[in-house]
């Protein structure tokens, strides 16, 4: 005899069949069985913070049903819809609760927000993402309460298999609740024969499930059997690959010749992936996300068509079609799934739109996942770059900037060249991994860089053959053909050209690279501008500018610097802080080692300075001892924690005598502060307050209140 095939458990078909949790708690809160389960509410419900927010919903659901004596209803905080069921399995009493669906686009775009940029950004996406559920509509979860409604009466033989056999004898929840009608005493018996029961059950209830479904149903099921096991392997591509994997599944399928992913940018329908002869063409069709006809054929389970006149090869001319099957997510059109040629079969038809529909929450969070790795991987490298950038000092300047940037790109060549204004020609500041020595050579500016920089615009190029640009000389011996251009462009001064080629491991540059630098790229510019400054400075007045006792730069031309910044933070609305020091009981330690002992303490600090500070920031000597130092694009806090650093340092300093320490004041660019006068004499505000504060510590200026926040 052939033994039956091994069955799903009841509450496990359930879940997946309509694509909600099922988690079934005690009156102790213990989880029983948990079906399906939202991979955010594990999350969540593992962590310190937010366990206590989960307690308020989920944590409460067996007492609000209980107590109600019914289905209640609730959305919790994390934006996620549920239903508790009170449910009896034997003599024991326990709620099921069903959904952990977003039933709403909004709610869990707010969430995935939240998680990637939020407070729950100490999630680790993959986990977060693992399983996260979304539905159109309240149905699945009011048909699956509906279910489970039946197990609401304590007489019924049916078990809901929970994971945990209770065998032992159950003490009564001890809750502020009303007895329950009257609940059957279980016979006890040995473990054996429970065991027995429970197998028995769970055939009968499946058995019970499958007569109760229509043929037509059944088949339904049968695809929707067919499609877990596609969608099951989809989760573990990346959304591109998934997307991909989906068109080649329908073009076998039903024999179709070629098909186009449509994804919705804006107001528009563009192709992100195609399989056949759609990936040789490029496809926009004008409508947008909220568009009628898509939302309306999505509910009717129809494609929509679009007709197209076109000459075919041999001069004649042919309609074609091309089938819309809409992909929606929350009511809202995400993208569609095309199809080169009209699909006539009615049955065919609803089919691949309901798979189309029941594709959508799954391929969301494939693209939610990758979004957040994406975003992940992006703010991770930014961090690295703005850290290396902080190494960076004047000397070499050029070729750190060179080196850190290609290393971000993965890139085994790289060089910057910057505009010299007065011959407007391009200048080669730095190159790496050339084989020729390119700052000699005068090709610079014929080529690609000039025309960037002309353009404005970056440029990524696969193939630089395919895009009419002469090929590079072959002693060049470039690898690939693969390269990137960026221009670097402060307001509308053009500045220089960062150019990346030879891409490690052989392959080319790609729209993340390009987004990468975007992300850098006003860190560098930045730089880069301050660097032409300080050399403007260099050139001209050296000597004025830099104080001679610690080689930092002196009162005039931080003034200067000041009034300069303060205009560029107000434009680029970059937060500017201004840190003033002054060495404490500078005057006991002269009167007592000498002034030369005291010159050479002042040049510690100075060093400390130097070494601490990031290449945009502006350390210099203002007076006796005392220092300030203008840091863009700090806020105050960021200046407190820099500044509490050299604090630290100077203090452990090995300076001769003895200990030699210092205080910090600490200001920012507000409505209030906004001049250069205004910032210095607020710093200054706030040395004074860290020096009435017993002198080796860090304040900063607060135009509100008090005036002082103390740091520590
Ligand atoms: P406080 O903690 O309040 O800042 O006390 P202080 O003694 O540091 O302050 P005060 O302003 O009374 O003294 C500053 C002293 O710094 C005076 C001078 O001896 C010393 N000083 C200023 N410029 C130099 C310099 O170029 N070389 C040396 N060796 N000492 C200097
Ligand atoms: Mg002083
Ligand atoms: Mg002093």
């Amino acid at each position: 005899m052939k033994s039956a095939p091994k069955k799903e458990k009841f509450l496990d078909r359930l879940a997946d069949e309509n694509g909600v949790a099922i988690v079934v708690v005690d009156a102790e809160g213990n989880e029983a069985s948990a079906s399906n389960n939202n991979s955010m509410c594990r999350s969540l419900y593992a962590s310190k913070e937010f366990a206590p927010e989960c307690a308020k919903f989920c944590g409460r659901a067996f007492d609000m049903a209980v107590k109600a004596g019914k289905t209640v209803e609730y959305d919790c905080y994390a934006g996620l819809s549920c239903k508790a069921v009170p449910v009896w399995e034997g003599n024991k009493q326990f709620v099921a609760i069903v959904g952990r669906t977003f039933l709403k686009a909004e709610r869990y775009r707010t969430a995935t927000e939240n998680a990637i940029s939020g407070e729950w950004r100490q999630f680790r996406p993959t986990e977060f993402f693992e399983n996260v559920l979304i539905s159109g509509s309240s149905q699945s979860i009011e048909t699956v309460a509906k279910r489970l409604e039946k197990f609401s009466d304590p007489k019924r033989n049916d078990i809901l298999e929970l994971d945990r056999l209770q065998v032992a004898p159950i003490p009564k929840p001890n809750l502020p609740i009303e007895e329950p009608a009257a609940a059957a005493q279980p016979e006890p018996g040995d473990i054996n024969q429970l065991i027995e029961k429970f197998k028995a059950d769970t055939e009968k209830a499946a058995d019970d499930l499958e007569a109760a479904v229509s043929d037509e149903v059944q088949q339904d099921r049968k695809a929707a059997a067919e499609w877990r096991s596609l969608f099951g392997s989809l989760m573990k591509l990346e959304y591109r690959e998934a997307c991909s994997t989906v068109l080649t599944y329908l073009k076998e399928q039903y024999s179709f010749d070629s098909l186009v992913w449509l994804e919705a940018r804006g107001e528009k329908l563009e192709k992100f992936v195609a399989i056949g002869e759609l990936d040789n063409k490029s496809i926009k069709i004008g409508i947008g996300p909220n568009n009628a006809r898509l939302t309306d054929a999505a509910r009717r389970e129809v494609p929509v068509e679009f007709r197209e006149r076109r000459k075919d090869k041999d001069g004649g001319e042919g309609v074609r079609t091309l089938s819309l099957f809409p992909v929606t997510i929350g009511g809202e059109i995400r993208g569609a799934i095309g199809i080169d040629s009209p699909v006539k079969d009615a049955e065919q038809k609803r089919h691949i739109s309901r798979f189309a529909q029941t594709l959508a929450s799954q391929l969301e969070i494939l693209r939610l996942r990758d979004e957040v790795a994406r975003r992940d991987w992006l703010s991770r490298a930014v961090i690295k770059f703005n850290k290396n950038l902080r190494r960076i000092d004047a000397e070499d300047f050029w070729l750190r900037i060179t080196q850190v940037s290609a290393e971000l790109l993965g890139a085994e060549r790289a060089s910057i060249l910057v505009k010299n204004e007065k011959s407007n020609s391009l200048q080669a500041k730095a190159a790496i991994g050339s084989r020729i020595n390119l700052l000699s050579e005068p090709i610079v500016g014929t080529r690609v860089a000039g025309k960037i920089l002309e353009i404005g615009n970056p440029v990524v190029v696969a193939d630089i053959a395919g895009v009419g640009i002469d090929l590079a000389p072959a002693e060049w011996s470039y690898k690939t053909q693969s390269f990137l251009s960026y221009p670097i462009i402060i307001d509308d001064r053009r500045i220089g050209v960062l150019n990346f080629t030879d891409k490690a491991g052989g392959s080319v540059f790609n729209k993340a690279d390009l987004e990468l630098l975007q992300a850098i790229a006003p860190q560098i510019a930045v730089a880069i501008d301050r660097t032409a400054l300080k050399d403007k400075a260099g050139a001209y007045e050296q000597l004025s500018v830099t104080d001679p006792l610690t080689g930092l730069l002196n009162r005039r031309y931080l003034e200067e610097r000041i009034a300069e910044e303060i205009v560029r933070s107000k434009r680029h609305r970059f937060s500017l802080s201004l840190m003033m020091l002054d060495v404490d009981d500078f005057k006991s330690y002269n009167d007592r080692y000498g002034h030369p002992a005291g010159d050479s303490a002042l040049r510690i600090v100075a060093e400390i300075l130097r070494e601490t500070l990031r290449g945009a920031d502006v350390a210099a000597r203002y007076g006796g001892e005392e220092f300030a130092i203008l840091l863009p694009q700090t806020s105050s806090e960021e200046a407190a924690q820099i500044g509490e650093r050299i604090r630290k340092k100077i203090e452990r300093a090995e300076v001769a005598n003895r200990t030699v320490t210092a205080s910090i004041g600490i200001a920012s660019c507000s409505n209030e502060v906004d001049s250069p006068k205004d910032l210095i004499s607020a710093a200054d505000v706030a040395l004074y307050a860290a020096k009435n504060h017993g002198r080796n510590n860090v304040q900063i200026f607060n135009a509100w209140g008090e005036s002082i926040n103390n740091v520590h």
